[in-house]
């Protein structure tokens, strides 16, 4: 094997990684991808989404559950909870969280061994509280 296919792979993971970590809006593959073509307009959906993958089992960046909608990824991957828009998917990180249950005391509760958490607020976004954009 040549060295070229290693190297254009190697950018292609960086230019995807460097395009999640331009924005905070938490990019489904598609949205990245959209990005990622004006800088590698060869590139496919499917070498994003493989490149996110990697990037993913590396630690790199986290995937966000997606409950049913397409999977959104973050390149924060420091712990940081969310609140997403109920109406159009918008997700964006919160500062902080208000959290009343210690990880001792569900530890006790459930009876399980707790890793971590995850916590999503549901919300409305700015754009869809607008009057001329009612809730259904
Ligand atoms: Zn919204
Ligand atoms: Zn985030």
């Amino acid at each position: 094997m040549s060295e070229k296919p290693i190297r254009r792979q190697s950018r292609q993971r960086a230019v995807v990684l460097e395009e999640l970590q331009a924005v905070s809006s938490h990019p489904t593959a598609r949205e990245l991808y959209d990005r990622v073509r004006k800088r590698l307009p060869k590139i496919s959906l499917g070498t994003v989404y493989r490149n996110l993958e990697q990037l993913c089992g590396s630690g790199e960046v986290c995937r966000l559950p997606a409950d049913g909608a397409e999977a959104r990824f973050d390149a924060d991957t420091q712990p940081h909870d969310h609140v997403r828009c109920v109406r159009c998917g918008r997700l964006a990180d919160l500062p902080g969280t208000p959290t009343t249950l210690t990880l001792e005391t569900l530890d006790e509760t459930a009876g399980f061994e707790i890793i971590g958490y995850r916590l999503e607020y549901l919300g409305l976004c700015a754009a869809c509280r607008k009057p001329d954009n009612p809730v259904p």
